[in-house]
């Protein structure tokens, strides 16, 4: 046998072996998802009924943000002709005089619905939620938002909450947002130092970030980003990463959450 007739048998042998595992693999990853989804059935992230990750009737009852009724400036829901969101008042408790972002988009109100997608998402080990979470952010990112060589990046998840999630959920939902928009995702913030905002009020909470996020040392920053977070609260830890964000150079920022309260 000649030389070459030997290596072309290695090959076709080679990829008679691929094709076996590819085909072993799909078959055991089925399996894995009948079993799976016997023991564990899939559930509406809301309701809890059997059958959907979101039940059409769930879905239908989340409160998309109308962007003709939101406020230009800081996206509130309703604060297109007047907005009691962004006044010199409320922007102080935040410590700011005007707001750090050129635009403020959300998808949804952050009422009940909102709020169970994201913990069950993050919390409570629904991954494939990150689907129904992307697909409602991208539409949100048109061209007065993303230039070129603009980019997504994200507020990370504390190091203590990534070890107890198992994942960086704020990592992982910017990068399929971006994924699907056709955008780079980049880390450029350093996890912030364990903090629990969830009792505190306004002043409280951006007393707290106004100083927990830094840019990672030597990260390259584009001057057009646009900030994720899942959900906007008061706006505090979104505009403590935008303040981050313009001194390592930004000069074009857009906050993106899928949740604004
Ligand atoms: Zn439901
Ligand atoms: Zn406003």
């Amino acid at each position: 046998m000649l030389p070459h007739q030997a290596r072309i048998r290695v090959q076709s042998y080679d990829r008679t072996m691929d094709a076996h595992q590819n085909r072993f693999k799909a078959i055991a990853e089925l399996v894995g998802d009948v079993m799976a989804e016997t023991l564990w059935p899939t559930r509406c992230a809301v309701c809890d009924m059997p059958g959907q990750l979101l039940c059409e009737a769930c879905a239908r009852r989340l409160t998309a943000i109308d962007a003709c009724l939101a406020c230009p400036t800081c996206g509130a829901p309703f604060g297109r002709i007047q907005c009691t969101e962004c006044n010199t008042l409320m922007l102080r408790t935040l410590g700011h005089d005007r707001i750090p972002f050129d635009t403020m988009s959300f998808a949804l109100v952050a009422d009940h619905g909102a709020q169970r997608i994201v913990k069950a998402y993050k919390d409570q080990g629904e991954r494939r939620l990150v689907t129904q979470i992307a697909q409602r952010c991208v539409p949100l990112i048109g061209p007065d938002r993303c230039r070129e060589g603009c980019a997504i990046t994200f507020v990370p998840d504390s190091l203590d909450a990534q070890r107890r999630r198992g994942f960086d959920h704020g990592r992982e939902l910017a990068c399929r947002i971006a994924d699907e928009a056709g955008l780079d995702c980049l880390g450029l913030l350093m996890p912030p130092q364990s903090v629990d905002q969830r009792e505190l009020g306004r002043r409280q909470r951006s007393e707290n970030m106004a100083h927990a996020l830094h840019v990672a040392p030597g990260a390259p920053v584009p001057t057009h980003l646009i900030v994720f977070d899942d959900i906007c609260t008061t706006g505090s830890t979104l505009f403590a990463a935008a303040d981050a964000l313009a001194a390592a150079g930004a000069l074009h920022l857009h906050a993106l959450a899928f949740g604004r309260v």
